[in-house]
């Protein structure tokens, strides 16, 4: 008897210490989906005013949890700005962004950093089963595909999916969406499955994939990263969705965006797993405007993709989780980085502290306890600060076109503009003459920024041939 008493103790031991305070805590932890549109602009969706694209199914998402209006991505272009959803940093701290290429292209020998820290490992570490699925774009080479960034399985294209290119007679075929015309590799973990994928099924299968993944995992905690391919142009749908929009392709392409989203939250619901279940929707950068209407809108947002002003940055963004958050519209500010800061808070993960973690946690606001405590945004065009906003003001030191030849001059402002993004959030009227002590304070929030940027390797520049590194010609305007 006396010698069972240490054995029943330490039985008694390892129940409370791994079994017991282990399930108690994992019952605690949402899972987490991210849904992330690709070139997706702040006006595309029914809940953002858009008249001819219908979302019921976001739509209802946005009724039933929260629709933030001041909402932001770290980048306007791909590459960084998935860089800084999944580590929380602005992309000038990973080196993950670049004047050019300003993407990761189909030759770089390198992606994310190893030493960076992603959502998925910090997930990963407290028990998360993760998966991505779609595009990945943080990395072609097998060492840096989702499997060596803390994602258990990868299903999708790893790059854009109008890289790779062929088979057209003349020129770049964005307009022109055939099928045959793309070799986009579809890759399962860290095989490739099909070398050039029929990319009119990706969205239905990325939905599907998900389903099983959710189905899979359903009595553990989880996270989905789900960054769809669509709507970056070349545009496709499945034969369901033909026609399918009042707005054409475009709005095909964003309407089985739609449908697929409300067949996650379908799912969630029929497996009671909607109470503890936060998703999440966003897109990566603004309207790909130079495709007019294969592209998207910003709505009354000035600019687009690929540049500073607030289309280029501005996204819609859906926050879901009944019984837990707070429905309704949210007008702080928040940012894609926000969503890595947050998670790991609700997840009872681990933030690093060994580095500058740029998101914030939006716990007051979702769950509608306070305001939330992101006052600022930095916009950056490659691997320089362009603008700054403060509060309700945004001041831009430099401004330049998005694409195309214009694009080759920057401006250079003194003073810089500001706008008034509360009254004019379309940024048509410079109020610095009014204002010089706002003007002061971002200036002085600028500089300081600035110190704290410690220079890293860039990722981008990697196998770059520099002479295909354009000039750009700064101008300077006096106003
Ligand atoms: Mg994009």
């Amino acid at each position: 008897m006396i010698s069972l008493l240490p054995r029943t103790f330490a039985l008694l031991l390892v129940f409370f210490s791994v079994l017991g305070p282990k399930s108690v805590a994992a019952a605690d932890r949402p899972n987490v989906v991210i849904i992330y549109a690709d070139d997706l602009g702040y006006g595309d969706l029914s809940c953002y005013g858009h008249p001819t694209i219908a979302t019921p199914r976001l739509d209802r998402m946005a009724q039933e949890g929260q629709r933030w209006t001041d909402f932001y991505s770290a980048a306007s272009v791909c590459t960084p700005s998935r860089a800084a959803l999944l580590t929380g940093r602005l992309p000038i701290r990973s080196g993950m962004c670049a004047e050019e290429p300003r993407v990761l292209t189909t030759q770089s020998p390198t992606g994310l950093p190893h030493s960076e820290i992603t959502l998925a490992e910090a997930l990963k570490d407290v028990g998360y089963a993760t998966m991505c699925i779609g595009k990945w774009h943080l990395g072609r080479p097998v060492d840096y595909l989702p499997r060596s960034q803390g994602f258990d399985e990868y299903f999708g294209l790893p790059y854009s999916n109008d890289m790779g290119w062929i088979r057209h007679p003349e020129k770049y075929p964005g307009l022109d969406p055939k099928a045959d015309y793309y070799a986009g590799p579809l890759i399962r973990d860290v095989t490739v499955l099909e070398p050039a994928t029929d990319q009119r099924l990706l969205t239905k299968r990325y939905t599907a994939e998900a389903l099983d993944f959710i189905r899979r995992h359903k009595d553990r905690p989880f996270f989905l990263y789900l960054a769809h391919t669509m709507p970056h142009v070349p545009l496709f749908r499945s034969e369901k969705f033909a026609g399918h929009s009042r707005r054409g392709l475009y709005g095909d392409v964003v309407e089985e965006l739609d449908d697929g989203a409300g067949q996650i939250l379908d799912l969630l619901r029929e497996l009671h797993l909607d109470r503890k279940t936060l998703v999440v929707f966003s897109s990566d950068n603004g309207p790909w405007m130079i495709f007019h209407e294969k592209g998207g809108s910003a709505g009354l947002l000035c600019g687009e993709k690929g540049g500073t002003f607030e289309g280029g940055m501005r996204e819609p963004a859906l926050f879901w989780w009944p019984g837990t958050i707070k429905p309704g519209v949210v007008r702080g500010m928040g940012s894609t980085m926000d969503l890595f800061t947050t998670c790991i808070k609700l997840c009872g993960a681990k933030l690093p502290a060994d580095r500058q973690i740029d998101g914030v946690d939006l716990s007051p606001a979702l769950f509608g306890t306070g305001d939330s405590p992101r006052d600022t945004m930095f916009y950056y065009r490659g691997k320089k600060l362009y603008a700054v906003r403060h509060g309700r003001y945004k001041a831009h030191f430099f401004t330049r076109q998005a694409y195309g030849k214009k694009a080759l001059t920057e401006y250079e402002h003194h003073p810089p503009l500001l706008f008034d993004l509360g009254a004019d959030p379309a940024e048509k009227f410079n109020v610095a003459a009014q204002h010089p002590d706002v003007l002061a304070k971002i200036e002085t929030i600028a500089a300081e920024h600035k110190r704290g940027v410690i220079p890293v390797e860039n990722q981008l520049e990697k196998g770059f041939p520099p002479e295909r590194i354009p000039k750009v010609k700064t101008i300077q305007v006096e106003h």
